[in-house]
């Protein structure tokens, strides 16, 4: 009898000291800052255009700080926990298909070895101040993530279902064609959507999409609305840091 007390109160203790031992920590997933960058130049005043300097002081902090970028496949086995993640990941993306992209970040990105993953407006390529098409093969076969951001940059929940379709899924379509990767992942044109947008994405199969509701992205969150930190130009130095290095929210 006695001896059975005792196992008790051991195993009461041990569940005690389990409980206290695993604090808070890791109750759900893994999270990693997405950081949104748009154009890459000169354009003092507008928030999302930010000076080549700035872009590579960033970069420079995130070698020095032993940042990890990912490549998209990566950053989605991270986040789905098939892959463990490295110290300080972080997944670059750059939104609507700058010229300057190729032009001024890549070189900037490649003197680090870092990937990226750009979302392309398809209709904008080869027009004055973005991408030509070849530009775009040459992003791609610099290891970088080509994938979707329609067709015209509409405001998507301003349009019927038919057009929404054809926005996302002409676009998609097109990036797949001219290079012969899936782009099954997307970023909202201004953040927006509706639950038309969701239910074209989610039949269409695709498998992330990224809105511009600010902080980490985390496996939490529904795969079609991660967070993004969208990079301020206007913002100081300081401000990008913190924002990148923002506690786990848990
Ligand atoms: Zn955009």
């Amino acid at each position: 009898m006695n001896l059975w007390k005792n196992k008790l109160v051991v195993l009461f203790a041990a569940l005690t000291l389990a409980c206290f031992a695993t604090p808070v920590k890791a109750k759900h997933g893994v999270s990693i800052p997405v950081l949104n960058y748009h154009s890459i130049g000169v354009a003092p005043g507008n928030t999302y255009v930010l000076h080549p300097d700035t872009f590579a002081r960033q970069m420079d902090y995130l070698a020095a700080h032993h940042y990890t970028p990912l490549t998209l496949a990566e950053f989605a086995s991270v986040l789905s926990q098939k892959m463990p993640s490295p110290a300080h990941p972080v997944l670059l993306t750059f939104d609507d298909g700058y010229a300057n992209n190729a032009e001024v970040a890549l070189p900037i990105l490649q003197q680090h070895g870092f990937p990226a993953t750009i979302y392309v407006s398809t209709g904008l390529v080869n027009t004055p101040g973005y991408l030509t098409w070849p530009q775009v093969r040459q992003l791609s076969a610099a290891g970088w993530d080509i994938a979707s951001h329609t067709v015209t940059h509409p405001h998507l929940p301003q349009l019927s279902k038919k057009a929404q379709r054809e926005e996302i899924l002409a676009a998609r379509a097109r990036i797949e064609q001219e290079l012969g990767k899936p782009a099954d992942t997307f970023a909202f044109p201004y953040g927006e959507y509706n639950r038309t947008t969701m239910r074209i994405l989610r039949g269409a199969k695709f498998r992330y999409a990224f809105t511009t509701q600010p902080g980490r992205a985390s496996s939490d969150q529904p795969p079609l609305e991660l967070h993004r930190i969208v990079v301020d130009s206007q913002k100081p130095f300081e401000d990008w840091v913190e924002q990148l290095s923002e506690p786990i929210p848990h």
